[in-house]
């Protein structure tokens, strides 16, 4: 159940001093956090958002005299222009080259430090993460990876066909800008293309395995605290995401004993979010009114408060002669 303020309209700064307090008393005695990111982490690494003004979907729009940029993010789109998509995205590839990690993710990369970080999931295809030191999940190759990124990564090229990833080099990208097909390394094949998530991804199973369900699903089982950091909730794979952690919780009967958390600067966020919910009772979620530069840093320096040796301790299992002893059997 989300309980409404009953004071009319607080002012923000009221609000934001009432949310981050309320975060930080809940982190004293949290040990494992479960941290979901999007493009607000990145707000003020030099990335550029894609709702806002000036942002991708506009200039998507202008460039592709589409009505909607959005459209350009769709698959459909992708399988009719691909080489055009392909150039605009070696645009962000640039962006995201120039890019500097945030504030919010050094913070993020000193909670892992702490051994405070369940894992850190990303809708960010701009592998800032990796600059602070997190180290990116991989199925087989680093399937302990503190960081997941569920939208893929920008600097990355992938086979549709035969699934191998490779980064982006600079002559592939001069290919790319020529608007020429690149050729597979390993298969032939002359379709390779940006491992970004796109809208209805036919080819979705190359960018993120399916399998990272089952790996939520064992973070959402050991995690005390869940943040959703810089997310803004207007787009359908964020919202899908909140309600499979929330069915997890249910499954769990955890709804109600781990702590969710919202940061964001707008208040539309939490709005987005719930409108997309068809019921929330039970849901407990605090609503912290800040940018992820402000709260995250703040929420380390929390966490630091507290040894990582206050996680807590798995329930002792008795050894059988023990148990026997308990019983008074011996
Ligand atoms: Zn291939």
């Amino acid at each position: 159940m989300v309980v409404l303020r009953k004071r009319k309209q607080p002012e923000p700064s009221a609000a934001q001093q009432d949310g981050l307090q309320k975060m930080l008393d809940a982190a004293a005695s949290a040990s494992s956090l479960l941290i979901f990111t999007g493009s607000g982490l990145s707000a003020t690494s030099g990335m550029s958002t894609f709702s806002t003004k000036g942002g991708l979907y506009e200039r998507a729009q202008k460039r592709f005299g589409v009505t909607d940029g959005k459209k350009l993010f769709t698959f459909s789109f992708f399988e009719k222009q691909r080489l055009e998509a392909m150039a605009f995205f070696a645009d962000i590839y640039a962006e995201a080259k120039r890019a500097k990690p945030s504030a919010g993710h050094r913070a993020l990369a000193a909670i892992a430090a702490m051994g405070k970080l369940q894992r850190h999931y990303t809708m960010n295809i701009d592998g800032l993460a990796e600059t602070v030191g997190l180290t990116t999940w991989h199925p087989d190759t680093n399937p302990s990876g503190q960081t997941l990124e569920m939208h893929g990564n920008i600097h990355e090229l992938v086979c549709p066909e035969c699934g191998d990833v490779t980064d982006v080099s600079s002559a592939q990208l001069r290919t790319i800008r020529a608007k020429r097909a690149l050729r597979c390394g390993h298969c032939g094949d002359a379709d390779l293309r940006c491992r970004v998530m796109l809208y209805d991804d036919g080819e979705a199973d190359v960018i993120t395995p399916e399998d990272v369900f089952d790996v939520l699903e064992e973070d959402v089982g050991a995690a005390d605290m869940i943040l959703w950091v810089g997310i803004s909730f207007q787009q359908s794979a964020s919202t899908a995401y909140f309600r499979r952690v929330r069915h997890f919780l249910q499954d769990a009967g955890r709804l109600q004993q781990c702590k969710q958390v919202v940061v964001n600067l707008s208040e539309d966020c939490l709005w987005n979010l719930l409108s997309s919910l068809s019921n929330t009772d039970d849901l407990h979620v605090i609503e912290v009114l800040a940018s992820s530069d402000e709260a995250l840093p703040k929420l380390a320096a929390r966490l630091a408060q507290t040894p990582a040796a206050a996680r807590q301790p798995p329930p002792p299992t008795l050894h059988p002669l023990d148990q026997a002893r308990e019983s008074g059997c011996s």
